[in-house]
């Protein structure tokens, strides 16, 4: 396995494996990786004859009260895992090399980025717009690969690519969650134990609207009301937003059907959690 910082270096690398015929595929990430990210890789191996793993904490996606300093990172192991999990080339950029003096350039996916975690994290989206852009500029892969852990983030991340006739397929993988439920996460080693017990309101909710929906409820607002007391029962729970959408447009359904996806996010404590999924 190789492992380059340096960006010119990595275009490089990768515009001469496309020359020499190999076929590219590509995880970008934040690192810190988890089975989540492994089930990624996996997909990426047999996808590709070259298996590219970015790791890259971006700055610009992340507002200035977010968590960007204490993000969890744990570069030994990642590349460990990345080893094991028979990556090729390993791409871990420095801020400065990705976003050097004088940078001015961004992408900025309307629309379906004013919605969902786009209106509660002002440009979070332009900033991964703009890096996953880069990175595709970079490693110049035939496949990369996203997780639906991140709903939005794909739905736009397809637009993106269709948008700009970026030639690079994008293939969407199931989320990966803990025994119990919870969905994988880097950020889940800031929840104390029993903030993390508290967690799984988020996953036990998803089961419940599907109960509901499934047996004919397809009312989206008394779903929801059920969901939200359920939430709020827990102590430490704040709900930043609990809609079910369209999977394409991400636009409120009030009534459910096999289009619908469940979206939500909710501050346990300080940590700001994510989940969906498909209710029919
Ligand atoms: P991150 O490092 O959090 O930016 O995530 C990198 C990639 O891994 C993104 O495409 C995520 O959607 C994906 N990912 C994160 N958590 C999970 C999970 N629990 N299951 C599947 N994919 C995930």
């Amino acid at each position: 396995m190789e492992i380059l910082h340096d960006t010119m270096a990595m275009q490089q690398r990768t515009l001469a494996l496309r020359a020499a015929g190999k076929t590219i595929s590509f995880v970008p990430t934040m690192g810190y990786l988890h089975a989540g990210h492994l089930s990624l890789l996996r997909e990426g191996r047999a996808r590709g004859d070259v298996l590219v793993l970015s790791i890259f904490v971006n700055p610009t996606q992340f507002g200035p009260n977010e968590d960007l300093d204490s993000y969890p990172r744990d570069m030994e192991n990642d590349l460990a895992l990345a080893r094991s999990a028979g990556v090729d080339l390993v791409w871990a950029p420095l801020p400065k090399q990705v976003y050097p003096e004088g940078y001015a350039t961004y992408v900025d996916v309307e629309r379906l980025t004013d919605l969902l975690c786009g209106a509660s994290r002002p440009g979070h989206f332009r900033g991964v717009t703009t890096i996953v852009c880069k990175l595709f500029n970079v490693v110049q892969p035939q496949v990369a690969l996203f997780g639906q852990k991140d709903f939005q983030q794909l739905t736009v991340i397809r637009r993106m690519v269709t948008d700009l006739n970026i030639p690079v397929e994008i293939a969407g993988m199931p989320i990966v969650r803990e025994a119990d439920g919870l969905a994988m996460s880097s950020r889940n080693v800031y929840l104390s134990t029993e903030q993390r017990r508290q967690a799984l309101v988020l996953s036990q909710s998803i089961m419940t609207a599907q109960r509901l929906a499934r047996s004919g409820e397809c009312d989206s607002s008394a779903i929801l009301a059920v969901l939200r007391q359920k939430i709020e029962a827990e102590s430490e729970a704040r709900i930043d937003y609990l809609q079910i959408c369209h999977q394409l447009t991400l636009e409120d359904q009030k009534r459910v059907d096999a289009d619908s996806v469940l979206l939500l996010a909710v501050f346990i404590g300080k940590t700001r959690l994510i989940d969906n999924s498909f209710l029919l």
